[in-house]
């Protein structure tokens, strides 16, 4: 059941208010004008809206929901318009208002000492990377939409990556926020404290809220020393069940050094090699499956290539893996990890596919994409599934690729019900229907069937006592 929410639309003097408060050059009536900001990027959630606006600073944004309280305007909060689950996209009414925060994007403090940077909320995440970077430190979190996703983006949606394995995901990487209320109250929570217990943790309440509690107009971040040194290696392996016992294997060994785990399937590789330019397979034969990982390290000293290959061969002696290359240069590093990168977007050359983005222990995740795996075959025969992703953190990108010849629409009617069947398959095994991407309009019918009660009605009463006229962003998550 698909349930729109039901607002009123503005009316022409809250559009004159609205529009004034950022000012005519920086507010979006026209409908083509708007068209950037209502198309998501695979063009899989269209929308309308009565308006776009684009404030300046938090205190803009603060008169926008003041406003939009007062008349209970619905507000679609939007970043960088890369999210996967259609947060960021309002309804087809045309009554709600899309506030982008695109115009945020100051650098208001860099503190070394403290090891922390504030920025802006709409700074996307490749400038706040190099921000860190120009002042001799890391900003870890990394994404395939880092150019466009906005920090306000990646903290509303609570993004995972490559290197949650050794920094976590956004909510690690924050440690204050400043936020504006439904009620255009502004709440400063900027703080830099690694320790706080003094009640209730309101910052990690509002990151992973997807725009449903407040919009976040600026953040704390934590920066980390650079990398001195890296290792990427790649290891063959017969079967996915004796993945889980290497990247055991591999912590033990390098502990915190071991900052990605990720594993590819052959059939995802051949589809990157088929569609990929300038990609090739690294062994000289196949193999099942393939596990990408990287050490890395601050000093320059460590020496982690013979750490590297020790472990290698541990893994071969112990029948975990069964070959594997060390990358000697930049260049062979960024050709292993290109295999990884691409693993999504070739899928499209392959015609429909229907995604899953789940968690499962990572001891459970062989047993996971066996019973899946089964279960496509039974529901679509000839169906090719890919699963790749962060086994570090028994996050599997579990998707599947049509069978060649079949009718793209037909097999995309699948959608639902193989969504449906692989996620009892996750909640058997203790996981999450949504690992890194949210909820939004994607998932939020799944919810009831994947949450407690008890847990939605807190979430319920959450939204409430933030948002008592639901005007963030109603219909997405709850
Ligand atoms: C190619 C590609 C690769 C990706 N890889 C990953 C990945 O590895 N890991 C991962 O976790 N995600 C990944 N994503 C999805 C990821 O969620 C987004 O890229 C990113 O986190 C969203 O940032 P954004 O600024 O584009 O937000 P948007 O798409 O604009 O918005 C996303 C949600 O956040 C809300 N929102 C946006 N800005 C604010 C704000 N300032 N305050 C309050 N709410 C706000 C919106 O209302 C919406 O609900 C990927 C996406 C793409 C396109």
């Amino acid at each position: 059941m698909k349930r729109t929410p039901k607002h009123k639309p503005p009316g022409p003097d809250t559009i004159d208010a609205l529009v004034r408060i950022v000012g005519a050059s920086h507010a979006i009536r026209d409908e083509a004008e708007m068209a950037p900001y209502l198309i998501e990027w695979r063009d899989r959630y269209r929308g309308k809206a009565a308006l776009v606006l684009k404030p300046g600073d938090a205190s803009e944004v603060s008169s926008i929901l003041k406003l939009a309280n007062e008349t209970t305007t619905a507000i679609v909060p939007q970043g960088g318009n890369t999210g996967l689950v259609g947060g960021q996209i309002p309804f087809e009414s045309g009554h709600e208002v899309v506030v982008s925060l695109e115009r945020l994007t100051h650098v208001r403090d860099i503190d070394l000492a403290s090891n922390t940077m504030t920025v802006e909320a709409g700074l996307t995440l490749a400038q706040a990377q190099a921000v860190a970077a120009s002042a001799g430190r890391l900003f870890p979190l990394s994404l395939a939409s880092e150019g466009s996703a906005q920090i306000g983006g990646v903290l509303a949606t609570n993004a995972g990556g490559t290197a949650v394995l050794a920094y976590g995901s956004a909510r690690e990487l924050a440690l204050g926020l400043e936020v504006v209320l439904a009620s255009g109250e502004l709440w400063n929570g900027l703080k830099s404290l690694r320790k706080d217990n003094s009640g209730y943790d309101l910052k990690d309440l509002i990151v992973g809220s997807e725009g449903t509690l407040g919009i976040i107009t600026a953040a704390v971040l934590r920066l980390f020393p650079k990398v001195a040194e890296k290792v990427t290696c790649m290891a063959g392996l017969d079967a996915l069940e004796t993945a889980p016992a290497f990247f055991a294997r591999a912590l033990e060994r390098a502990g915190p050094a071991l900052t990605a785990f990720e594993i590819l399937p052959r059939i995802g590789v051949e589809f990157v090699m088929r569609h990929g330019q300038g990609t090739r397979d690294p062994f000289p034969s196949p193999h099942q499956w393939y596990a990408l990982f990287e050490l890395t390290s601050p000093r320059e000293d460590t020496l982690l290539a013979p750490l590297a290959e020790s472990l290698l061969a541990k893994g071969i002696e112990a029948g975990e893996i069964t070959d594997a290359v060390v990358a000697t240069s930049l260049s062979q590093s960024e050709a292993l990890w290109r295999l990884r990168e691409l693993m999504s977007e070739v899928q499209k050359e392959e015609g429909g596919s229907i995604k899953h983005d789940i968690a499962v222990p990572v001891a459970s995740v062989p047993e996971f994409v066996a019973r899946a795996n089964r279960l496509v075959e039974l529901m679509i025969p000839g169906a090719r599934p890919v699963p790749f992703g962060h086994l570090g953190d028994g996050n599997i990108h579990y998707n599947v690729s049509q069978p060649p010849g079949m009718e793209r629409a037909v097999f995309l009617s699948n959608w639902e019900a193989l969504n449906a069947a692989v996620h009892e398959i996750v909640l058997d095994l203790g996981g999450s229907i949504s690992a890194e991407h949210g909820i939004g309009r994607l998932k939020r019918d799944l919810l009831p069937h994947a949450k407690q009660k008890i847990e939605l009605d807190i979430m319920r009463k959450i939204k409430a006592a933030f948002d008592p006229n639901n005007i963030l962003n109603p219909g997405k998550l709850l």
